[in-house]
């Protein structure tokens, strides 16, 4: 388990957006609003784009195959917010807290995701309908 020598609190670390095609909307995101790529790995059975918005990133998934999370999301809900991901200073604790107030967990314990960072994701039915993935700074 790492600890940061100093805290950096929570922060927004990017929203990833599920898409038909990066190849239709990427136009939209980079020349329309200016927003620069920075690379990302594919993770998930998705192909990722990461745009940086600020000090967060706008991630953009698109299912490599149907049978993945992003392709099951897509045919069941279309095109939009997937989920919110937070930096956390100590995922493990986090995690541990979040257990222990009875928050549904879809990773009960962390893995690798597309920043190369430990990250582990929190049920939509404990957070308001929304999908969270909290990452390790
Ligand atoms: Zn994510």
């Amino acid at each position: 388990m790492t600890t940061p020598a100093t805290p950096r609190g929570t922060r927004l670390a990017h929203i990833g957006i599920a898409v038909e095609s990066l190849q239709g909307i990427l136009p939209f995101y980079q020349e329309l609003l200016g927003l620069p790529e920075v690379p990302l790995d594919d993770a998930d059975g998705a192909r990722i784009v990461g745009l940086a918005a600020g000090e967060p990133l706008v991630e953009l998934l698109e299912p490599a195959v149907a049978d993945s999370p992003i392709g099951k999301f897509l045919a069941k809900r279309g095109p939009g917010i997937h989920h919110l991901c937070f930096h956390v200073d100590d995922l493990d604790g986090t995690l541990a807290r979040c257990r222990a107030a009875g928050i549904r967990l879809i990773d009960e314990t962390p893995r690798l995701g597309a920043e190369g960072k430990r990250i582990a994701f929190l049920h939509p039915s404990a957070t308001a309908g929304v999908l969270i993935e909290l990452m390790e700074y």
